[in-house]
């Protein structure tokens, strides 16, 4: 469980620089520390994922509009592995558009979250997601 296991491992798939210092530093203040890995393509992503040498992810927080291949893209293959499918997976996007939704839960993500154009409001989503599903959930692996 959670709570065994440390440190507790994010993977952040985002290529916007300035969106990945703000989760950074969301995440370095949030209740549940973990070691968090940043990856700034789809294709990076799913590299990581299949040839972690220290283990899964317990979180994967997913942009959606990437290089190389879409958060959708990325998604749909972790669903797809039956080593990957079960990591859990927010979106957290500048899109708030009812088809990606849709599309992000019928692909199996966890929770889909729209980035807050708000500081505070930023930092208090990421924490709050973070603290979810590092801190309070019970997982099957
Ligand atoms: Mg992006």
């Amino acid at each position: 469980m959670n709570g065994l296991r440390q440190p507790r491992r994010v993977l952040l798939v985002e290529d916007s620089l300035a969106d990945i210092e703000l989760t950074l530093e969301a995440l370095s203040g949030a209740e549940f520390k973990s070691d968090v890995t940043t990856v700034r393509d789809g294709a990076a992503a799913l590299d990581f994922l299949r040839n972690t040498p220290d283990g899964y992810p317990d979180l994967v927080i997913l942009d959606l509009n990437l290089p190389r291949m879409t958060g959708h893209e990325v998604l749909a293959a972790m669903r797809a592995d039956k080593s990957l499918r079960l990591i859990p997976v927010a979106v957290l996007t500048t899109s708030s558009a009812a088809p990606d939704v849709a599309r992000t839960y019928e692909l199996g993500a966890n929770c889909f979250l729209t980035k807050p154009t708000d500081f505070d409001r930023f930092v208090f989503v990421v924490q709050s997601v973070n603290n979810f599903w590092l801190g309070l959930v019970r997982l099957p692996h």
